[in-house]
């Protein structure tokens, strides 16, 4: 039995807004982080294995709405939802992973049988509803991902006719003079905020799992798909070094297959984890402007969640210790 079994869990990143701060709305991101991670924690405290873990909290945070994945994804330049997600077992090494989904309530659960019930490990658009219908998931109307919040940041993303990926300070600060305030109740602005969610879990049987799910990018356009469903650039996990999710830029992430990035680090520089993925966050991505972070577990229970924006709904709990969560540096 491994004693140092641990879950972390992240909600996007991106750039804070301050003037948008308020506790009550702070205090909202917090109580979610720690509901899901207390359901990741018992799962490992109950002896489940990591890719039950990182399933679960993944499922969790689709449901919820503060969250840019399942209910609450953002729109694309059709004013439609495209979801993508993936999931992966650093036991055996297997994966899957859907992208383009339009009705599958919980893409995660639709990554998990592709690993679990496929030969294959990524399904698009239709043929991915098609296996998950036979796989007897969930299906919702398109419009079940649908958000207040989202539609105003997809009607500011129109008018500026442009995906929302911008983080230069001083435009931040010019539109947020310039217009109403589209979500006040976020801590991170929604229009520069890296919308996606994931999990990376060590198990009491030492086995590492990850698992990352999304809509994307605020105004993308149809069929566009960034890194989360491919494995090594937005999820990896092998028991031999670390599993990891990350959150960003997806383009950059996956011109720099981020995530395996920072397990083939650990495997051929034999650096830490931390030192890995710091190296990848800190150094590598940004010299092609790649924004946003990974959460990153080894198989010795370290964790490490660095990010380069100015912040990442974040954290992490161990069986029988209380859950951690943090937004900000
Ligand atoms: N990486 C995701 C994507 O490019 C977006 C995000 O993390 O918010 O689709």
């Amino acid at each position: 039995m491994n004693s140092n079994a641990v879950i972390a869990i992240h909600g996007g990143a991106g750039t804070i807004l301050r003037s948008a701060l308020s506790a009550s709305a702070e205090a909202d991101y917090h109580a979610a982080l720690t509901a899901v991670l207390s359901a990741g924690q018992r799962v490992l405290a109950d002896g489940g294995s990591a890719l039950d873990a990182v399933s679960e909290a993944v499922r969790l945070l689709e449901d919820c709405p503060l969250f840019n994945a399942g209910h609450g994804a953002v729109y694309t330049s059709a004013g439609t939802h495209e979801l993508d997600a993936a999931i992966m077992d650093g036991r055996t090494l297997e994966a899957g992973a859907i992208c383009c989904v339009k009705r599958v309530r919980n893409p995660v659960l639709a990554a998990r049988r592709v690993l679990e019930r496929s030969e294959h490990v990524l399904f698009t658009g239709d043929g991915a509803e098609a296996f998950a219908a036979a796989q007897g998931l969930e299906f919702v109307d398109n419009s079940y991902f649908d958000t207040d919040a989202r539609y105003r940041q997809w009607q500011l993303a129109c008018e500026q006719q442009r995906p929302m990926l911008d983080h230069d300070g001083a435009t931040l600060a010019a539109n947020a003079s310039n217009r109403q305030e589209p979500t006040p109740h976020e801590p991170i602005d929604p229009n520069r905020k890296f919308g996606t969610v994931g999990a990376v879990a060590l198990d009491v049987h030492g086995h590492l799992a990850a698992a990352t799910s999304t809509g994307g990018v605020t105004n993308k356009q149809v069929g566009r798909v960034g890194d989360t469903p491919l494995i090594g650039a937005g999820c990896y996990a092998d028991d031999a070094t670390c599993a990891v999710s990350t959150t960003g830029s997806g383009e950059m992430f996956m011109r720099m297959v981020a995530a395996y990035d920072v397990a083939a680090q650990m495997a051929y520089r034999a650096v830490s984890l931390d030192e890995a993925a710091h190296d990848v966050v800190m150094n590598r991505l940004p010299k092609i402007d790649g924004r946003g972070g990974l959460i990153a577990v080894d198989a010795r229970g370290n964790v490490t969640l660095p990010f380069n924006t100015e912040g990442m709904y974040r954290g992490f709990a161990r069986p029988g210790a209380a859950p951690v969560t943090a937004i900000y540096r």
